[in-house]
């Protein structure tokens, strides 16, 4: 491992303030750690300050308990291990370093999902982040190299045929009403105006390499070099939630294919499953949600447990960094690692189930009560 130039300051020199601070990476990292840490340096350049900083400058979050760290390429999960081993474990539901991920993107092991009420479920959604190897991550890639992955991306993404053919637009050449629309329409990722994407490195360079690429009913959708180098996203109106899992596991499953084709593999291994930027996102990278009116459900004291319970996360229908507007929520698996893809999607499914029919028997002046479910 290579020696760092530590500019003749002590760890205790540079330690941070991290006494007002509420996220995973504060709770576990101690003055002793750090300076067995800051020693090191990953092949790319990357150092433990760079790591921590996002959690360092954001001591916490309104909506969600947030990570507060983030890796700048695939190494910086094995050399800053200890650091980022209990950060994982913390997050991912006691998820141990010598525990194995799962994968599962078979989309005939799902169970149901084509009838959740579209009265209340307006659209579904399913995403996953893909990092290439050799390339390191947005929060620390060169402009060369997330011009690399552009350029890998279009190539690979040009192949698609059929309802997947689609096109790329670079945030470069769109106007910005252009931009602006997609955004509304929750097509697109946001300018990187929040300060967690900022203080990680996440928006240098704007908008130079980023993009969008969508076929041409726009349910299959590839976010270039946001977070991560990739996002897939399936997504589409109503409640149906099976077809949309179905588009994601096909396409997915062909764009892979089509990198590895290319000579190019996706960052992956048996402990963490798919590598991405945020070790809240390790494993599955999935994200199944759901935008679902729950006027009523949402003011129930016991809404949190619920949601608890069914280890689900809530979240405005803007975005991370949005609070939901008249009683419409993103509602989403909050598990990313130690359970399959499959596994994930089906608890969102039948978890949204449940908080409809408790939404309508609230509704109905009914009691809720007998209808709590116990912890999954
Ligand atoms: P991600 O986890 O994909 O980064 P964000 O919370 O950052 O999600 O939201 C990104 C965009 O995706 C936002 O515009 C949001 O409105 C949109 N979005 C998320 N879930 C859904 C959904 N179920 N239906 C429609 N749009 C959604
Ligand atoms: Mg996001």
């Amino acid at each position: 491992m290579a020696k760092m130039n530590l500019r003749g300051m002590t760890a205790e020199d540079e330690y941070p303030d991290l006494s007002k601070h509420n996220n995973h990476m504060a709770k576990v990292l101690t003055k002793d750690m750090y300076k067995t840490l800051r020693e090191r340096v990953t092949p790319s350049g990357y150092t433990i300050d760079d790591v921590i900083q996002t959690g360092v400058d954001n001591p916490g979050h309104p909506f969600i308990m947030t990570v507060g760290c983030v890796a700048g390429d695939e190494e910086t999960y094995e050399v800053f291990k200890e650091l980022l081993d209990p950060v994982i474990e913390d997050r991912h539901g006691g998820y141990k370093p010598t525990d194995k991920h799962k994968t599962d993107i078979n989309p005939d092991n799902l169970k149901g999902g084509d009838d959740l009420d579209p009265a209340y479920v307006l659209s579904s959604r399913v995403r996953t982040g893909r990092s290439i190897c050799g390339l390191s991550l947005p929060p620390h890639c060169t402009r060369g190299e997330r011009r690399n992955v552009e350029k890998l991306s279009i190539d690979a993404l040009a192949s698609l045929t059929g309802d997947l053919k689609g096109k790329y637009y670079a945030l470069k050449d769109m106007t910005d009403a252009e931009q602006q629309q997609l955004i509304d329409d929750h097509f697109l990722f946001d300018k990187p105006v929040s300060p967690l994407l900022l203080s990680a490195g996440m928006g240098r360079d704007w908008p130079d390499a980023r993009g969008i690429w969508h076929n041409d009913s726009k349910t299959f959708l590839v976010w270039v070099n946001e977070e991560d180098h990739l996002r897939v996203i399936s997504m589409e109106n109503g409640g149906n939630m099976k077809v949309v899992f179905n588009r994601f596991c096909t396409g997915l499953t062909k764009i892979e294919e089509l990198f590895k084709a290319n000579g190019h593999k996706f960052m992956w291994n048996e402990h963490l499953g798919y590598v991405l930027t945020c070790p809240s996102n390790l494993g599955t990278g999935l994200r199944a949600g759901v935008h679902v009116k729950l006027p009523k459900m949402s003011e129930h004291p016991k809404f949190e447990e619920v949601l608890k319970n069914l280890r689900l996360q809530k979240r405005g229908t803007g975005g991370v960094d949005t609070a939901a507007t008249g009683g419409v929520f993103d509602i989403s698996n909050a598990d990313r690692l130690g359970f399959s893809e499959v596994e994930l999607v089906q608890m969102v499914i039948d978890g949204v189930k449940m908080l409809v029919e408790m939404e309508k028997k609230l509704e109905a002046a009914g009691c809720i009560d007998d209808m709590i479910p116990a912890p999954k």
